[in-house]
């Protein structure tokens, strides 16, 4: 084999589909299933506005590869590009989206900035006591339970294997690579990607690369349907803490997230705790958003497990100490929108020594340098 990939999520599955689309024979090594970790957790928010700008170019990258994502994948992952409107209910939130709307400029982010006439007219019934808003007109959302698997398949179709239940346990340099030993078996390749996600530093650790991460989970629900229609995806520039968002389904429900803190996870079990003492504050956060959600029943809760690096940025590139090895994880909730991108990224990076886009501040030994 060229390449071994560890951890079947969007970051995993997207390089995997790529590496074999640029001709490299790939095994993909996935614990659970493909998509079951963060990935399928995710709210499916493809969001460009608030991001880190150095971010924007590989975001940018990832929003056309969404675009692109229904033809390179011969299947509807119903990514819809349907904006994304965040509202304003302060002066704080007011300067917060003038500044990054105007820093935003040069890295190629237009972002239509309404005020609460604009709003109540183009978006009925969303933050009647909103004072503006942004809108990001070309973002929108995706299915996650729909993504990881769509990109594992494609890959297959081009040649890749992809093992599921297959735990990586050992990961060996030897004279031509590495040799992986897992559940289901020993392989051997060229390079290894670590898309390992929040568990990605564990990894790293092997290979003398300590990155200060840490696993929490966000709390997510979705309600009934409703008949009340909300064509975009809903944030908010918030004036304390972490706002609430929402996006309505094709079906009429609700998908909710934010407004409280993350919950810990333990990473031995992977096991993201919902913590039910915490869903009245966040629907009181979001009905300010969305006043129809008063009296709407909730019908199911979830979290997921994601790897927040101390920067709140990922770790994306070569090993520092091992030629061969690559990482790419540690996506700290902003994942779901970079991940075709970052498979390009990281299949280019891997196939031919070069990337696409600028990645000097997502370097593993950033956190060395520091010390
Ligand atoms: C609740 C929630 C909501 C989110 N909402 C958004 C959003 O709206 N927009 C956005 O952009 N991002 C969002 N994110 C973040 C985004 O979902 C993640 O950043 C992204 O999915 C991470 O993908 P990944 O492939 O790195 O990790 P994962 O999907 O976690 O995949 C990593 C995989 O590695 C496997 N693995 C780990 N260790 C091993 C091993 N030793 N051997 C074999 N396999 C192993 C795991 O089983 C797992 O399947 C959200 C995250 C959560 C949890």
């Amino acid at each position: 084999m060229d390449a071994i990939v560890i951890g079947g999520g969007l970051m995993g599955s997207a390089a995997t589909f790529f590496l074999a689309r640029r001709g490299l024979r790939v095994v993909l090594l996935e614990r659970g299933r493909v998509g079951t970790g963060a990935t399928v957790a995710s709210f499916g928010n493809i969001r460009r506005s608030g991001r880190y700008l150095p971010q924007l170019p590989l975001a940018h990258h990832s929003r056309a590869l969404w675009g692109q994502a229904q033809h390179l994948l011969g299947r509807d992952v119903e990514f819809r590009a349907t904006g994304h409107v965040r509202l304003i209910f302060g002066d704080k939130g007011l300067a917060d989206m003038r500044r990054f709307r105007q820093a935003a400029q040069p890295w190629g982010l237009e972002l239509e900035e309404m005020d609460a006439a604009d709003l109540h007219r183009r978006f009925p019934g969303l933050g009647p006591t909103a004072i503006g808003a942004s809108f990001s007109p070309d973002d929108g959302s995706g299915n996650p339970r729909l993504i990881s698997p769509a990109f594992a398949e494609a890959a297959v179709r081009l040649g890749a294997k992809v093992v599921e239940g297959a735990e990586v346990l050992g990961i060996t340099p030897t004279d031509a690579g590495f040799r992986v030993e897992t559940t289901r078996g020993s392989f051997a390749a060229a390079q290894v990607l670590n898309a390992a996600g929040a568990w990605g530093g564990r990894i790293a650790e092997r290979f003398g690369e300590v990155v200060p991460i840490r696993a929490h989970g966000p709390q997510m629900g979705v309600t009934e349907p409703l008949p009340h229609r909300i064509l975009p995806v809903v944030g908010v520039w918030a004036e304390s803490g972490h706002g609430g968002y929402l996006r309505q389904v094709e079906r009429g429900n609700i998908v909710f997230g934010g407004g409280v803190t993350r919950t810990e996870v333990d990473l031995d079990s992977g096991h993201a705790h919902y913590d039910f003492a915490r869903l009245p504050a966040q629907l009181a956060s979001l009905l300010p958003i969305l006043p129809a959600l008063a009296g709407v029943s909730v019908i199911r809760t979830w979290s997921g497990c994601e790897g927040y690096v101390a920067d709140e940025l990922p770790v994306m590139g070569p090993s520092a100490t091992t030629p061969g090895l690559f990482h790419a994880f540690g996506f700290c909730g902003h994942g779901f929108q970079l991940g075709p991108g970052v498979g390009d990224v990281m299949a280019e990076m891997m196939a031919t020594g070069r990337h696409l886009v600028p990645l000097g501040d997502f370097r593993i030994d950033r956190f060395a340098q520091a010390a």
